[in-house]
């Protein structure tokens, strides 16, 4: 095996690592980790270090490490047949049987699954299918589409240009025409402090439809928004948010994408969050859960009301032209069919149900009356933190702490020296959980005791 110090030179000299410091890291100053091995809810580095994983990976790892029924249905997939493609109705015995595995669980007005790779090419996919549905209606002047500030749908041209966050956008030229931004659906963090949750939902969807009239309604295609806000902050939506977002897309026939890259198979506590607070997309999201990420795979779930307009459109142009060399990867559906069988045999979802509140409630017992403690919110098994300087007094607006401060990632980092690893989200000091749903009541203790004492470290 290599020794540490050349692995971490290699490291240096040849990886370019996604959303890293750079210099730091070539430097050797980033406080990276090399991985090792995982089981459960573990994962353990190559110094011996195990550490409990309350963000599986990205939010991805959902029905734990370390599960033999994946990697012994990869391997055989492997072996019985690596790859075939999925152009021009081929296809593989696997691929099929994934498809209609996603169709059974699927809103019952969702029509077919389209495959991907990851959670940005399934956007990009969505984007192109809202365009293409448009032209074959006879209108190719409605195109826009609309995202949310803190909505994050990847880091593609057009996925980052959905992306609602600055750090997506800056000095990469994005976002691309065509797309614009609305109000994120964030009532801690609302503007104006005298209005309640159903009043602040009815203000998003008023702005929102500010936004399609001032644009023209003809020009506006579709609204793209995660159920809940995720990596922009870990966000249930407020109450009645997408009944009242939903009623002005119907009024201007604005399609809805529900990107459940992360919501999707069970982290909610429900199948979909689209289905948590009902929601009816024209185009369903999926990637992360879909496969637990032992293999990359997403979709683009089709409603049928999409799907009709695209199958008549090929018997008057000939076949769709979009495709991508992996769409439908074997080996990946093989990871998938496993995935959902284990999903519901070990009834996940179920426990995400049931251990979800050991760990909200138990953040809200120790901390909510913590002078930096602003908000503790979550659904299932994803779950938030929010730190500021300032709670406010009588209804006043918190004070948010200087991000240069880097409060949350302090804290993050004080809970890792604890064997948690948590994650500290991108815009605000938002200390963000999304453990395994194979999480049990003892770890979500765990967690809960790791976080108490590392808020305790940094702010007292
Ligand atoms: N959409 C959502 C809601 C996500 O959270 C992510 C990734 O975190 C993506 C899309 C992009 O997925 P990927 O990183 O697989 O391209």
């Amino acid at each position: 095996m290599l020794t540490n110090d050349v692995l971490a030179a290699w490291d240096r000299e040849s990886f370019f690592h996604p959303s890293t410091h750079l210099g730091q890291h070539a430097r050797g100053e980033a406080p990276g980790r090399v991985m090792r091995t995982a089981e459960g809810v573990h994962v353990t580095d190559r110094d011996g270090v195990r550490l409990l994983d309350a963000f599986a990976g990205l939010y991805c790892v959902n029905v734990g490490y370390g599960r033999q029924e994946i990697a012994e249905a990869i391997a055989e997939q492997a072996r019985e047949l690596a790859y075939y493609h999925a152009y021009v109705g081929h296809g593989t015995e696997v691929s099929i049987r994934l498809a209609k595995m996603i169709m059974d669980r699927a809103p019952d007005h969702m029509a077919r699954v389209y495959f991907g790779l990851g959670g940005s090419d399934a956007n990009e996919t969505n984007v192109k299918l809202v365009w293409h549905y448009n032209n074959l209606l006879g209108r190719p002047e409605k195109k826009k589409i609309v995202s949310r500030w803190r909505g994050y749908h990847g880091s593609g041209l057009m996925t980052g240009s959905l992306t609602g966050l600055k750090l997506f956008h800056e000095r990469f030229d994005l976002p691309l025409a065509g797309v614009l931004h609305t109000e994120a659906p964030y009532f801690y963090r609302r503007a104006n402090r005298s209005m309640d949750e159903a009043a602040f939902s009815a203000h998003c969807a008023a702005e929102l439809e500010a936004m399609i009239l001032r644009e023209g309604p003809e020009t506006v295609a579709a609204f793209i928004g995660e159920p809940a806000l995720g990596t922009g902050g870990l966000v249930p939506p407020p109450e009645g948010y997408w009944a009242a977002i939903q009623a002005v897309l119907e009024k201007y026939d604005v399609l809805l994408i529900a990107d459940e890259v992360v919501t999707g198979f069970g982290r909610l506590g429900a199948m979909w969050g689209s289905e948590l607070y009902g929601m009816r997309p024209d185009l369903i999201t999926i990637a992360k859960g879909l496969t637990s990420a032992y293999a990359p795979l997403s979709g683009s779930i089709v409603s049928r009301r999409m799907w009709d307009v695209l199958a008549k459109g090929t018997d008057e142009h000939g076949p769709i032209g979009h495709g991508w060399t992996y769409s439908a990867h074997p080996v990946s559906a093989a990871a998938g069919v496993a995935n959902l069988e284990l999903l519901d045999r070990l009834e996940l979802i179920e426990n995400v149900r049931a251990v979800g509140p050991t760990l909200i409630e138990g953040l809200r017992g120790a901390l909510a009356d913590h002078p930096n403690v602003g908000e503790i919110r979550g659904e299932g098994l994803l779950a938030a933190l929010e730190l500021v300087e300032d709670r406010g007094a009588n209804g006043d607006a918190p004070v948010f702490f200087d991000p240069a401060r880097k409060i949350g990632p302090a804290v993050a980092a004080a809970m890792l020296r604890r064997g948690v690893i948590s994650r500290a989200m991108p815009q605000g000091d938002i200390i963000g959980f999304a453990p395994p749903f194979c999480l049990t009541a003892a770890q979500a203790r765990t967690v809960v005791a790791a976080t108490v004492e590392a808020v305790a470290e940094v702010l007292g």
